[in-house]
């Protein structure tokens, strides 16, 4: 039996009880003079829809997500994104200047700027590439984690910016064998995208699993700033209470609401399902373009390269007025560009333009 990921929380904040605001007591009133808020409307808000503090985590909403993503309510968060998400479970499990978190770079980099900014020494256990794209070694992740008494491990699946998922069998060992010692968070941003499956089903059976979804990528609601954490509801409990007391905008509510309603949702799936299509195109056709060293097959929506001439291939999109991210900054991607999977004739207009650059440069 695995054990309570209570256990794993900052001993100072297991009984810490949070902010006690206006919204925390559930009681009925018709006349609420609790919170110092206007007893009329603002002149742009004519419904009054926005005039009093919001529900922390609004019961409706966090049913559909539960539903969406397969958990309880009680095992889901709902936050401004899953960058909040990040930053709640390493201020609620890590102390600042001690115990620690791993990584995985080249690896979204959330995790490690989360964890500097509280003071949090992070590990890194370098993805490993090879003829099949990026590899996790996954054995010394844990090896990394028990040397560093390192309280959570981020793990991104599928992975930004790789674009590769990682075994199921490998992280569910991995989360066996720290069981009692660190979290593991499977960041699955992506996970829309790629045929894996999600790891939330398994948070039931092995409490020290975390994932992270969002609805910034395949739903198309990034502005909207709503991501969640999911996990074992006794871990839900605490990260609620080091949450900010009113996270959830109301307008980003009901257009959220709005955007996974069945017909929403319908349409959602369509478009999951043409980016799929136009990932796998784009990924063939950079693979065969010249000056492109290597195109890493991806189950995300944006495909990793490698270029001969990576700043040239960079200014001629940019000339073009393509933007794309230069990873050139991360470990190991000296020489590499992340394409977002864009509209089928925005990805025709990359790789003309790559072709284009990469023939004004031989000759
Ligand atoms: C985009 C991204 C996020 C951030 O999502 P938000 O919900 O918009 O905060 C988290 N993780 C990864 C790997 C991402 O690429």
């Amino acid at each position: 039996m695995s054990a309570s990921p209570l256990s794993l929380v900052r001993e100072d904040l297991r009984a810490f009880a949070g902010y006690k605001s206006a919204r925390t007591e559930v009681v009925d009133g018709a006349v609420w003079l609790n919170a110092n808020e206007s007893p009329w409307a603002n002149p742009a808000d004519e419904a009054g829809a926005v005039r009093r503090y919001p529900d922390p985590q609004p019961a409706a909403l966090r049913a559909r997500l539960a539903a969406l993503y397969g958990c309880t309510p009680a095992q889901l968060l709902a936050g401004r994104g899953s960058d909040e998400g990040i930053d709640l479970l390493v201020r609620a499990l890590c102390r600042p200047g001690g115990d620690g978190i791993v990584v995985t770079t080249p690896t979204f980099g959330m995790y490690a700027v989360c964890a500097r900014l509280h003071g949090v020494p992070v590990a890194d256990v370098p993805l490993v590439e090879g003829a099949d794209g990026f590899r996790c070694d996954l054995d010394a992740v844990r090896e990394a984690a028990l040397a560093a008494g390192a309280k959570i491990v981020f793990l991104c699946s599928p992975g930004n910016p790789t674009g590769a998922t990682l075994p199921r069998d490998g992280v569910l060992a991995l989360a066996r064998a720290l069981d009692g010692r660190a979290l593991v968070v499977v960041d699955e941003a992506y996970a829309e995208f790629a045929d894996a499956a999600s790891f939330v089903a398994d948070i039931a059976a092995q409490r020290n699993l975390a994932v992270l979804r969002t609805l910034s990528k395949a739903h198309a609601l990034a502005a909207a700033r709503l991501g969640v954490v999911i996990a074992d509801a006794e871990l839900i409990a605490v990260l609620q209470r080091c949450q900010a007391p009113y996270p959830l905008p109301t307008p980003c509510v009901r257009l959220v609401e709005a955007g996974l309603d069945d017909a929403s949702l319908e349409a959602t799936r369509a478009r999951i399902a043409d980016v799929c299509v136009e990932r796998e195109r784009l990924a063939d056709a950079l693979s065969h373009a010249p000056g492109v060293r290597r195109a890493y097959a991806s189950q995300a929506n944006f495909v990793l390269a490698r270029f001969a001439d990576p700043q040239r291939a960079f200014d001629a999109l940019l000339a073009a007025g393509i933007v794309v991210r230069d990873m050139r900054h991360l470990p190991q991607l000296g020489d590499a560009l992340r394409i977002t999977v864009g509209t089928p004739e925005q990805n025709a207009r990359v790789v003309d333009v790559l072709r284009a650059a990469a023939l004004r440069g031989a000759a």
